[in-house]
C-alpha cells in the first residue's frame, strides 16, 4: 500500500485505538485494582479502629457484655458486607460477626502475628490460613493503659474489591469506545471534505500535468480547497489560452516570414533561370531589398515585444520635454511627407512641456503612431500632433485624415500582427506589431491609450503621460501652434 496520507492517518486511528484499549487493559486496570484496595482499606482501617475505641475497649473494661458487642458485630458485618473478629493479643477469638465463639471451645487464629501487617494498615492473603480465598485485612489494636489489649480485624474478600474494580474499569473502555466512535465519525468527515476533494485536485493536477488543460476540477466547496482548486483551474486556464496564444503567435510569424522569403525566392529563381532579363535585374533586386527590409523590421518587432513581455519593462524614467520629442519625431519624417504632400501640424502646449518617462520609448511610440497616420493618409492631407495638459496629466494626440479604422477591427488592432483589411492595399510592408509595441510601453508606464476612428474620415490615437514637477520650477512660455515643414 502506498504511505498516502489517508493511509498514515488510518493507521495512527488503529494504533491510537489498539494503545488505548492495551492502556486500559494494563495500567488503568492496575491503578484501579490498586486504588480501590487502598480506598477500602483506609475506609475498613476507620472502621476497625472505631470499633476498637469503642465496643473493644468497652468490653475489655467489663463496661459491655460479650453478647452485646457479639450482636452490634454482626449487624455492623452484615452492613458493611465484611467479616469482623475481636482478637487477644495471642491471636483467641473473642468476637467473630461470622459466628459467636463457642464460650466453652476456645478459638485460635493459629501463629498470629500481629506484625503482619509490618507497618501498614492492611494486609492481602488468607489472613494465617483462616480463609478459602483471599481476603483484604485490617487490624486496629485495641489499647487501655498503653498496653494492647488486643486487636479489631476487619475483612473483606478480595474478590468483592476485584468487582468493585472491573466496574471502574469497565467505564474507562466506554469512554474509550465513546472516543473510538469520536474520532471515527471525525475521521469519516475527513474523508468526505479532505481526503476526497484532495484526490480529486491530486487527479486534476496530473491532468494538467499530462497536458490536458480543459479538464474541470469537480471540487466547488467554499472553504480552502474550493478556493485551491478554483485557482489551479484558473491557473490552467491561464496556459490553455497563453498556448492558443503562443500557436497563433508561431502561425503568424511563420506566415509574416514565409510571404517575403517565398517571394524573394521567385525572383532570384527568375533571375537565374532567364526568365527575368539581366536588364531588368536591378529592378527586382531593389524589390528584394525592399523584402528583406520587411524582414529586418518584424525581426526587429519581433525582439522589442519580446523584450516588453519577458518580466516587466524595466524603464528608464527621465523629465523630459516632450514638445522638443514631438518636434524631432515629426521632423524625421520630412520625406515622407514630401513624397505624399502631407502637412504635419503641430498644436502643442507651452514650449516646453516636461514629462516624466522613459524617453526613447516613448520616440517609439510617437514614431509607430505617426508612422501609421502617415502610411493610412491620402495625399495632400494633414496629421496633428497636439498636447494638452490636465493636472498632472499630459495628453498627446496624433490626429489624421485617412482612412480611417472600421469598427469591427476597433478592437483587434491592438493585437500583434492584426491588420485591417482596409489597410492591405496601402501598406503591403506593415507587420501588425508596431501597436502591440505601443500598448505595450504606455502600459509599462502605467497609463492609458485610446483611439477614435471613423472609417473614411479619420483616427486618432491618444495617449497619456505623467507631467513632471519639472514644469512648475520653470515658467512655462504660451506657443499654442508651431507648424513643422519643410
Ligand atoms: P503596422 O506595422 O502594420 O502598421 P500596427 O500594429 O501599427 O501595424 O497597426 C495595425 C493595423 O491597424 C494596421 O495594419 C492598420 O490596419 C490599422 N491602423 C493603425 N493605425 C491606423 C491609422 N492611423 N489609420 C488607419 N488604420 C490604422
Amino acid at each position: 500500500m502506498k504511505k498516502t496520507l489517508y493511509f498514515r492517518i488510518i493507521l495512527a486511528y488503529i494504533l491510537f485505538g489498539l494503545f488505548g484499549f492495551i492502556a486500559v487493559a494494563t495500567v488503568v486496570s492496575r491503578l484501579t485494582t490498586e486504588y480501590c484496595i487502598r480506598d477500602k482499606a483506609r475506609m475498613l482501617y476507620g472502621e476497625a479502629s472505631r470499633i476498637s475505641d469503642t465496643y473493644a475497649l468497652q468490653l475489655y473494661r467489663s463496661k459491655i457484655k460479650l453478647e452485646d458487642v457479639q450482636a452490634q458485630m454482626e449487624a455492623l458485618s452484615s452492613y458493611m458486607d465484611t467479616e469482623i473478629w475481636i482478637l487477644n493479643p495471642s491471636g483467641r477469638m473473642v468476637v467473630n460477626s461470622r459466628m459467636a465463639p463457642d464460650p466453652g471451645q476456645e478459638t485460635y487464629v493459629e501463629d498470629f502475628d500481629s506484625t503482619i501487617i509490618a507497618g501498614n494498615y492492611y494486609t492481602i492473603g488468607r489472613f494465617f490460613n483462616s480463609f478459602d480465598e483471599e481476603v483484604l485485612s485490617v487490624i486496629a489494636p485495641i489499647t487501655n493503659d498503653f498496653k494492647i489489649r488486643g486487636y479489631v480485624a476487619i475483612h473483606l474478600p478480595m474478590s468483592r474489591i476485584q468487582t468493585d474494580a472491573d466496574n471502574m474499569l469497565n467505564l474507562s473502555y466506554m469512554l474509550l469506545v465513546i472516543l473510538l466512535v469520536l474520532s471515527l465519525i471525525i475521521l469519516f468527515f475527513f474523508t468526505e471534505y479532505v481526503y476526497r476533494p484532495l484526490r480529486r485536485i491530486i487527479a486534476a493536477a496530473e491532468q494538467y500535468a499530462l497536458g490536458n488543460m480543459h479538464y474541470h476540477i469537480p471540487v466547488e466547496s467554499e472553504d480552502e480547497l474550493g478556493y485551491l482548486s478554483a485557482s489551479l483551474g484558473y491557473m490552467a486556464d491561464t496556459i490553455a489560452r497563453s498556448e492558443d496564444d503562443q500557436k497563433k503567435f508561431i502561425a503568424n510569424i511563420s506566415h509574416d516570414f514565409r510571404s517575403p522569403l517565398t517571394s524573394m525566392r521567385g525572383f532570384l529563381e527568375a533571375m537565374l533561370d532567364g526568365t527575368i532579363p539581366p536588364e531588368r535585374f536591378s529592378h527586382y533586386l531593389e524589390v528584394v531589398l525592399g523584402e528583406t527590409e520587411r524582414l529586418t523590421k518584424l525581426t526587429n518587432g519581433l525582439l522589442t515585444l519580446n523584450n516588453l513581455n519577458t518580466g516587466g519593462i524595466l524603464l528608464q524614467r527621465t523629465d523630459f520635454d516632450i514638445n522638443a520629442v514631438i518636434r524631432s519625431v515629426a521632423a524625421s519624417f520630412e520625406q515622407t511627407c514630401r513624397a505624399k504632400k502631407i502637412h504635419i501640424r503641430l498644436v502643442l502646449t507651452g514650449k516646453i512641456l516636461f514629462v516624466n518617462a522613459d524617453l526613447e520609448k516613448i520616440q517609439q511610440v510617437l514614431y509607430n503612431l505617426v508612422d501609421n497616420a502617415l502610411k493610412f493618409s491620402h495625399e495632400d492631407s494633414e496629421i496633428t500632433i497636439d498636447t494638452t495638459e490636465k493636472g498632472d496629466t499630459v495628453f498627446i494626440s496624433v490626429r489624421d485624415s485617412g482612412i480611417g479604422i472600421p469598427k469591427e477591427d476597433q478592437k483587434l488592432i491592438w493585437d500583434r500582427f492584426y491588420k485591417t483589411d482596409l489597410s492591405r492595399g496601402k501598406d503591403k510592408k506593415g507587420t501588425g506589431l508596431g501597436l502591440s509595441i505601443v500598448r505595450e510601453i504606455i502600459r509599462a508606464h502605467d497609463e492609458n491609450i485610446n483611439m477614435v476612428s471613423t472609417e473614411g474620415v479619420g483616427s486618432t490615437f491618444t495617449f497619456t503621460l505623467r507631467r513632471s514637477e519639472k514644469n512648475d520650477a520653470l515658467s512655462s512660455l504660451g506657443e499654442p501652434e508651431v507648424d513643422v515643414r519643410e
